[in-house]
């Protein structure tokens, strides 16, 4: 893509209200506009690295038995008020409409996911079962803030099981973790499991996913020497206390939680009676469990973590393009050229075009991080000036070795 035909460019100015880094760089390289507080629009630079993270998650999904479906935003307000969600859950959007009927915009899909598996659900031979979407969620949150990393409207990977026991069902969630686990290694973050309490409905224990960042909202004690990890709000240790597991020292720290996973039991299965025939002939309700995974949080955590003060580093699985190709003036057409072929190889460049200063397309090039910067000039004749985002060496290589090399990165 042409970087004079991309319509959100980046600029030199950051926004003025921006509370984090993940704000000011993402509007400012040109990935996000802001409508309101917790609410934005994915330009086409941040909808291509949106759309890579879902294709990650998606991929773990899918390999763990999961099913893909969509479910609706617009939610009958019955469904929440028989699991008595309508009154207890505080960021929950209603819509009247003027027929005066009550609606709830899905902050979650339990209500609706539950009643569509008991459609399928009848005997124990339609066990287990998962269900996940990639999909919006609204919710009245009281502070939206720090750009992307808490919305009132945001999207997430949510996937719901249902199994036949306990016993199949902690297997499977012992898988959902560690796919999570992968997932968010290909995206180049490192997540801390933290154990917490289950929540509103349940007392089952849950786990949190947690990325050390100053911009998140949660505090967690963690080990360096082990993996021991809880969060404040439900630890009995505190700094500086020994781990209960290894005995090295506690250390306390800020994060952003990206994901969690629930042992919900049969609380929705009983409220919507989603029973089955199990093998002893008896009926019996299965255990639910329910997956939730920040995709646009972890975009905005991702920028928290890998920026410098010249703009974004993204890792090579969820760039928008592997390539910013920058020519510089007198060259348009040995530019086109590289360009083509590059195109022609299959790889993602993003060609920076534009009647401007070189100073002005570098700094472009840093602003929006993708991985690998590629300069052709009067000087590079007939090779190219190869820069990595994060090394910031350059040296001179061929167009070949250039595809070569850019095939090798590390993209899932
Ligand atoms: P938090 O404690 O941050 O409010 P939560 O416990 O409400 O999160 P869930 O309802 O389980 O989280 O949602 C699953 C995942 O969705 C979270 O782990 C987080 O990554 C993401 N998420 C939750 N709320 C928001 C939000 N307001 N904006 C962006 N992402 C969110
Ligand atoms: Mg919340």
């Amino acid at each position: 893509m042409k970087l004079s035909q991309l319509p959100f460019k980046p600029t030199n100015n950051p926004p003025a209200q921006a509370d984090t880094v993940n704000h000011k760089l993402l509007v400012q390289a040109g990935f996000v506009r802001q409508l309101m507080a917790g609410v934005y629009t994915y330009a086409p630079l941040g909808l291509r690295t949106l759309n890579k993270i879902r294709n990650i998650i998606r991929t773990e999904m899918d390999a763990v038995g999961g099913n893909e479906i969509l479910m609706p935003s617009l939610q009958p307000s019955a469904n929440w008020k028989v699991t008595g969600g309508w009154d207890s859950i505080d960021v929950l959007f209603k819509v009247k409409s003027r027929t005066e009927k009550n609606y709830a915009l899905g902050q979650s899909h339990e209500e609706i996911v539950t009643p569509l598996a008991k459609e399928i659900i009848k005997s124990y031979r339609d066990l287990p079962l998962a269900l996940y979407q990639i999909h919006w969620k609204f919710r009245d949150e009281l502070r939206a803030k720090s750009g992307i990393l808490r919305g009132r409207e945001f999207e997430m990977k949510d996937m719901y099981s249902f199994h036949e026991t306990q016993a199949d069902f902690d297997r499977f969630y012992q898988e959902v973790k560690e796919a999570y686990l992968r997932a968010y290694q290909k995206i180049g973050l490192v997540a801390k499991v933290t154990e917490a309490s289950g929540g509103a409905f349940t007392q089952k224990i849950s786990y949190e996913f947690m990325v050390l960042t100053d911009a998140g909202e949660d505090d967690i004690f963690y080990c360096e020497k082990c993996d021991f990890c809880i969060n404040s709000e439900i630890a009995k240790q505190k700094a500086g206390d020994a781990c209960p597991k290894c005995g090295a020292e506690l250390k306390m720290a800020r994060a952003s939680e990206v994901g969690n996973v629930f042992d919900l039991g049969q609380k929705y299965a009983r409220d919507f009676e989603v029973e089955f025939v199990g093998r002893d002939g008896k009926k019996a309700f299965p255990i639910m469990g329910c997956y939730g995974w920040g995709t646009t949080r972890i975009m905005g955590v991702l920028v928290e973590k890998l920026h410098d003060d010249k703009g974004i580093i993204w890792p090579a699985s969820v760039a928008p393009f592997q390539v910013q190709l920058i020519s510089l003036n007198g060259v348009e057409e040995i530019a086109k050229s590289v360009y083509d072929q590059l195109i022609k190889a299959g790889l993602e460049v993003l060609w920076d075009d534009r009647d401007t200063s070189p100073g002005a397309k570098f700094a472009a090039a840093d602003l929006i991080g993708n991985p690998i910067r590629l300069v052709v000039s009067t000087k590079t004749a007939d090779q190219v000036e190869w820069k990595a985002r994060e090394s910031g060496e350059t040296e001179l290589i061929s167009v070949d070795e250039t595809i070569g090399r850019i095939r090798s990165l590390q993209v899932y």
